[in-house]
C-alpha cells in the first residue's frame, strides 16, 4: 500500500477549519444575522432578476454598489472596496498591508477569524487584552510594534465599543495600517467611519451581513484613502460579489433602506430589553453597542448545548482572558445572544432560564 503523504503547506497544518456549531436550530440567535430578513425591496429585486445575472459574469469590482457605498458612506466611490463578505476584505487586507512574517495585533477577545487570517497570510497574530471596561489599550497595542494593528468596534464578541480616544491614539501613532472593522456599525451610537477620511493609514471594514440581512449573499466593504482601498482591490481580484449578491445589495441601499433603518431601531430596543433582563437574573451582560449581548455566564458550552436541545441556538464562549470581575467570575465563559424580534428573544430567556434552574 503507498502510504499517503502530506502535500500542506508546513504552516497551514497548524490551521484548523472554522466550524462552529451551525446546525440549523428553530431559532437561531447565534451568529448575529438579522433575524427580521431582508427588505421586501431585495426579495422583489432577486425575483425580477434576467437569466443574463446568471449566465454572465458580474462587473469586475462591482462599479454600482461601489457608487451606491459610496453614496450611503458620504465618500467617493475610489474610496469604496467591496468583497465576498467582510472576511474577504479583512483576509484580502491582511494579504495587501503585511508580508510573512511580520505582527498583527489584536485584541483580545475579537473577532475568531483574525488570527486565522494572520496565519493563513503567513503572518504571526499577537493578541493584547482588552482592559476592564472592555476597551483596547492603545499603549500595549502600540508596543508590539505590529505592521497591522485590528481593532474591532463595537467589538466581537463583548458587544462594546472601543473608546474613541483610544482608537485616535492607536490611528496617531500606528507604523503600519489600522484596520477598524465596523461589521455593526449600523447598531452603535458612533460611526468611526470618518476617521478614514482624515488618515492614510486606516481602513475602516463594514458588512451588509448584519443590518441589512444580506449574509447568505456575502457582501462586505471598506473604505479608506484611495490609495489604500486600491491595494485591497488588488489583492481581493476580480468577481468576488457576485450579479445576484450585487443586484440585492443595491436594493437593500435603495428602496429597501428604510426598512433596515426600522429593524436596527426595533434591534436597539430589544437589545435594552434583553440587558435588563438579563440583569433582571441577577448576571451582568456587557453593555453592547451591536445587535447581540454577551453575557459572563459559568458553563457556556453545557448551556448552549442545552438551550439548542430546546430549540434556540447561541454562541457559547469559554476560555475567554479574566478582564472584567464578571468574567473572573464566570471563570472566561460566556453566552453571546443575538438580538432579534422579541418572541426569539424571549424564547431565548425561558431556554436559558431552564440552564439556570438546573445548575
Ligand atoms: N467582522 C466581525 C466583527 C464579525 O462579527 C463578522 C461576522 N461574524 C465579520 C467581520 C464577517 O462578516 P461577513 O463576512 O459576513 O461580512
Amino acid at each position: 500500500m503507498t502510504e499517503l503523504r502530506n502535500f500542506s503547506r508546513e504552516s497551514y497544518r497548524a490551521i484548523e477549519l472554522y466550524a462552529p456549531d451551525r446546525a440549523p436550530c428553530r431559532i437561531d440567535l447565534s451568529d448575529n444575522t438579522n433575524c427580521w430578513g431582508v427588505a421586501p425591496a431585495v426579495e422583489e429585486a432577486l425575483r425580477d432578476a434576467s437569466t443574463s445575472t446568471l449566465t454572465r459574469y458580474p462587473n469586475l469590482y462591482a462599479a454600482s454598489l461601489k457608487e451606491a457605498l459610496g453614496h450611503y458612506l458620504g465618500v467617493s466611490h475610489d474610496r469604496v472596496v467591496t468583497g465576498c463578505g467582510s472576511d474577504d476584505i479583512l483576509d484580502s487586507a491582511i494579504r495587501a498591508f503585511a508580508e510573512p512574517g511580520d505582527v498583527i495585533v489584536s485584541p483580545d477577545p475579537s473577532f475568531a477569524m483574525i488570527p486565522i487570517f494572520a496565519r493563513m497570510n503567513g503572518l504571526r497574530p499577537v493578541a493584547v487584552p482588552l482592559t476592564q471596561s472592555y476597551d483596547v489599550d492603545p499603549d500595549a497595542m502600540l508596543a508590539t510594534d505590529a505592521r497591522i494593528i485590528y481593532l474591532c468596534s463595537p467589538n466581537n464578541p463583548t458587544g462594546a465599543a472601543l473608546s474613541r480616544s483610544a482608537i485616535e491614539r492607536v490611528v496617531e501613532r500606528a507604523r503600519g495600517i489600522v484596520i477598524v472593522d465596523e461589521a455593526y456599525a449600523e447598531f452603535a451610537s458612533v460611526d468611526l467611519s470618518a476617521i478614514a477620511l482624515g488618515s492614510d493609514r486606516v481602513l475602516i471594514a463594514r458588512t451588509m451581513s448584519k443590518a441589512f440581512g444580506l449574509a447568505g449573499l456575502r457582501v462586505g466593504y471598506a473604505t479608506g484613502a484611495p490609495a489604500l482601498v486600491a491595494e485591497v482591490e488588488k489583492s481581493r481580484g476580480p468577481y468576488k460579489v457576485s450579479a445576484i449578491a450585487e443586484r440585492a445589495a443595491l436594493a437593500a441601499l435603495g428602496d429597501g433602506f428604510d426598512w433596515a433603518l426600522e429593524r436596527v431601531a426595533e434591534a436597539k430596543t430589544n437589545r435594552g430589553r434583553l440587558t435588563a433582563e438579563l440583569e433582571r437574573r441577577g448576571l451582568v451582560p456587557i453593555h453592547s453597542e451591536a445587535n447581540f449581548v454577551l453575557v459572563p455566564i459559568p458553563d457556556a458550552n453545557a448551556r448552549a448545548r442545552q438551550m439548542r436541545s430546546l430549540g434556540v441556538a447561541v454562541r457559547p464562549f469559554e476560555g475567554l482572558p479574566a478582564i472584567s470581575d464578571a468574567l473572573r467570575a464566570s471563570a472566561g465563559s460566556a453566552l453571546r445572544i443575538s438580538v432579534g424580534p422579541w418572541d426569539m428573544v424571549a424564547a431565548a430567556l425561558g431556554a436559558l432560564d431552564a440552564t439556570i434552574g438546573e445548575s
